[in-house]
């Protein structure tokens, strides 16, 4: 039987504003000295607090829709999404339900082979919104007695949702999806996206139904997807989401051979196992007795509002990666490694332009990644000199080869006799005796033709 994977991913992601969502209170979480230190009675859901919403964290949010393709809502609004948890101060998070800010865009992903073929599958975006972030529980044993602890210094910092159709089919096409979102993010310098400071948050949601021909696009129709789905929340790594969707794969396939329909719910990544485990079941949104918030009046962005944000939208990974390859001729897989970072797309340029003729595009791009050169790591014009002087001082003279291939040849003869008996399979072991006796210089290419030549004599 073959069976194919449905993947929709939810991503969180901490805006890096100054500060909190609704608040004035200090938005550094993670680099706050002590706990509950950056708090107040709006974000500790005091009577009587009032939220005002952040004009920068709106910005950032319409800004990210529209590098994501998506249509910018003309009015959105907060609603309050109702649950209790010792984390949450209010008793309800303020979120977006019905009218989030974009909707409605996309990410290309590429993909390039050995070969160096560039595939390209598109996953479309369902919906970007904006909300804020919980406190943050501790369990701890304090005098012998465990104990949970609450810290409310991340509770109201701006948190961006990022919600996927259910156009991934594999593990492999989520990482490369993340991937691509996480450059996108890093590049509007929005939030530093980090996964280890639980700055950008990853959740799958997965299911796994019998194959049928899916429509030309690749596409499955929302109604023949299977009847139930299982997330996997808070995920902290690209490769942990990979790992969990082949994991969730295998286990669903196992019980859908046995009859069985596999639950609906919650689970979590335990990543020292490699294996998922089940939290609860999943809720429903009605769940959460959504409505809107009272207290914060609709947002409406104008035109010459939304054209000003685009405007402010420098160029993103995937163009710069194209204008790359076309401006400075190197090569696909070239142009998406040294994309990945914007620092070193910035150093990189610098470094090509002072170059100008003395050095190509390429030995510089290959430079830079094959000697792990970090991004003004060193000035540009040292960089030029130190590859200038390295890839001369590797060249030599022919007669310099030629004597190196008179030395192997006289202290190799069974070799030479060898290859002249038709043995052809030593030449290769004479031309690593010359480059030994080269000391490594050289043009390799060069060496073996003349070596070739000295042998047909
Ligand atoms: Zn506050």
């Amino acid at each position: 039987m073959k069976y194919t994977t449905i993947v929709g991913m939810e991503i969180h992601v901490e805006l890096k504003t100054t500060s909190k969502m609704f608040c004035g209170c200090k938005n550094d979480p993670f680099h706050a000295p002590k706990p509950n230190m950056y708090t107040c009675p709006v974000c500790l859901g005091m009577p009587g607090g009032l939220p005002v919403p952040n004009k920068k964290a709106i910005e950032w949010t319409i800004m990210l829709a529209q590098a994501l393709h998506c249509q910018i809502a003309a009015i959105s609004k907060f609603d309050r999404k109702n649950y209790f948890y010792p984390d949450l101060a209010k008793g309800y998070q303020i979120s977006q339900y019905d009218q989030p800010i974009g909707e409605h865009g996309q990410i290309t992903i590429r993909t390039v082979d050995t070969p160096g073929t560039v595939q390209e599958k598109t996953i479309r975006i369902r919906r970007v919104h904006l909300e804020e972030d919980t406190g943050k529980l501790q369990h701890a044993t304090i005098d012998g007695k465990k104990v949970s602890l609450v810290d409310f210094n991340r509770s109201g910092v701006p948190l961006v949702e990022i919600v996927t159709e259910a156009d991934i089919r594999s593990g492999e096409e989520a990482k490369a999806f993340l991937k691509e979102l996480h450059k996108i993010v890093r590049y509007l310098g929005i939030s530093d996206a980090n996964m280890e400071q639980g700055s950008m948050r990853l959740e799958p949601n997965i299911s796994v139904k019998q194959a049928t021909t899916d429509s030309e696009d690749g596409l499955i129709d929302e109604k023949d997807f299977p009847p139930y789905k299982v997330e996997v929340k808070n995920i902290n790594s690209f490769n942990y989401v990979k790992k969990a969707i082949e994991y969730e794969t295998k286990r669903h396939i196992e019980l859908l051979e046995q009859g069985e329909l596999p639950q609906q719910e919650t689970r979590g990544w335990n990543e020292h196992k490699n294996e998922t485990f089940s939290q609860r079941r999943k809720e429903n949104a009605n769940d959460y007795r959504y409505f809107p918030d009272p207290d914060i009046p609709p947002l409406r962005f104008s035109s010459t509002m939304l054209e000003k944000i685009r405007n402010s939208i420098d160029e993103l990974p995937q163009e710069k990666s194209q204008r790359f390859v076309a401006t400075y001729r190197i090569s696909v897989p070239q142009a998406e490694f040294l994309t990945e970072d914007l620092a070193m797309t910035e150093y990189i340029e610098d470094v090509w332009k002072q170059a100008g003729s003395r050095l190509t595009p390429t030995v510089i791009a290959n430079w830079i990644i094959n000697k792990k050169i970090a991004a003004q790591s060193v000035s540009p014009d040292e960089l030029i000199q130190a590859i200038i002087t390295a890839t001369t001082v590797e060249e030599i003279s022919d007669e310099t080869i030629q004597q190196a291939i008179g030395k192997v040849l006289s202290e190799q003869p069974k070799a030479v006799s060898d290859y002249k008996s038709g043995k052809t399979g030593v030449m290769m072991f004479l031309l690593g005796m010359t480059i030994k006796e080269l000391k490594g210089k050289g043009d390799k290419s060069k060496i073996q033709e003349q070596l070739a030549s000295s042998l047909r004599v």
